[in-house]
């Protein structure tokens, strides 16, 4: 906790439009107030809301926590170095033991909610990333896939809260189970699933809330067979989207931005990200690190190396509006987990608040008003672009 208020200054993007002007703050933002002398070349964004991340830094989240060192924990320092400020730390689909394994860490991250380690994201909750999917849309999966009960689930949510659960709605008795996530605070999504666009529609209307990174590991849209991506971008409110220019095309990205109300970005990074080329982990796979992409030996792209900064600086790239592109990364995300505080600058709301000078690089992050020391980076996203 700060005592004394502390200030930033610049053209602050707030939910009522763009200010210029300065953001007081303690752990919480006090007041906004405008000023027409400042300058606008700094632009102050909220911090960003990162719901699917598996890794950084050469570390697993799957490593659990060992020998006094905690993976979830290396893993939220070095994506606060990017400007993410919370976080779901995500599971990989893996075998009971490892899961639990993962849980474990997780749990001891979450569990000491007042005493968020110095310069870590905050760790929101967890997002089981399997192993309830389909074994024909794996992308970086291993198969050990399996259909969910409710006894499971409740098991691995009593170790560490699950947030958001990723499930293949298709699969043996998982469209009943939807409600009874629901009813324990889990917000259920359709990812890795070979389903039709009737069974994503089904999947909606028993309480699915969203997809796992959109058109990644789904059904594509064929406008016979409109696929799990058609149900998307017909009916949901929210999707995950990762948007390193890799997994998805512009075009598609635009399509997705204007068919989903919420559409939000997530990294989907894994431990390769602010890492030099080179072969990594993701979860019990390795993963090589090449020309800014993770992929399997296969060829299939394995999650990303991405950093939401830099997803920021592909959405503007690509034609989208900065106000536009700061509410995917930040305000989105919060208010799919119910958050009103998170994700958006205004009195009240957590000082996680974000710098940039006028090229859209990263000059300071503050996380409930902790102002962090931004390390430089070894190996910037320009050493390894193609
Ligand atoms: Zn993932």
């Amino acid at each position: 906790m700060t005592s004394s208020p502390s200030r930033l200054s610049g053209r602050i993007l707030t939910p009522s439009g763009w200010l210029l002007g300065h953001v007081d703050y303690s752990d919480r933002v006090l007041r906004l107030h405008e000023d027409s002398t400042v300058s606008p070349d700094r632009i102050i964004l909220p911090g960003f809301i990162d719901l699917h991340v598996h890794g950084a830094a050469g570390v697993d989240i799957m490593e659990g926590a060992m020998e006094g060192r905690n993976s979830a924990e290396q893993v939220a320092r070095a994506h606060a170095q990017h400007g993410t400020t919370a976080l779901l730390g995500t599971t990989m689909t893996a075998s009971p033991a490892s899961i639990e394994h993962a849980l474990e860490g997780l749990s001891a991250a979450i569990s000491e909610r007042a005493e968020r380690g110095s310069g870590m994201a905050r760790i929101l909750g967890v997002h089981l990333e399997g192993p309830f999917i389909s074994a024909k849309r794996l992308g970086a999966q291993p198969n050990v896939v399996c259909s969910a009960t409710l006894e499971v689930v409740r098991h691995y949510h009593a170790i560490a809260p699950i947030k958001v659960l990723t499930l293949a709605p298709e699969l043996s008795g998982h469209l009943a189970l939807i409600p009874q996530l629901n009813e324990l605070g889990i917000r259920v999504q359709i990812g890795h699933s070979a389903g039709s666009y009737e069974d994503g529609l089904a999947a909606l209307q028993a309480g699915v809330a969203g997809f796992t990174h959109l058109f990644n590991g789904m059904t594509p849209l064929n406008h016979y067979q409109p696929g799990i991506v058609g149900a998307a971008l017909a009916h949901a409110q929210f999707a995950e989207l990762i948007p390193d220019l890799q997994h998805v095309h512009p075009g598609a990205m635009r399509a997705a931005i204007r068919a989903i109300p919420q559409l939000y970005c997530v990294t989907d990074a894994t431990s390769a990200t602010g890492m030099p080329d080179g072969e990594y982990a993701l979860g019990s796979q390795r993963v090589l690190k090449c020309l800014g992409c993770v992929r399997l030996a296969s060829g299939s792209l394995a999650g990303s190396a991405l950093t939401m900064d830099q997803a920021l600086r592909n959405l503007c790239e690509i034609g989208i509006d900065l106000a536009a592109a700061s509410h995917m990364l930040s305000r989105n995300p919060a208010d799919y987990l119910g958050l009103p505080d998170r994700g958006r600058i205004e009195p009240g709301a957590w000082a996680d608040l974000l710098a940039f000078d006028s090229d859209l690089q990263l000059t300071s992050v503050v996380i409930e008003g902790e102002a962090l020391t931004l390390q430089p980076a070894p190996h910037s996203a320009k050493d390894s672009a193609p």
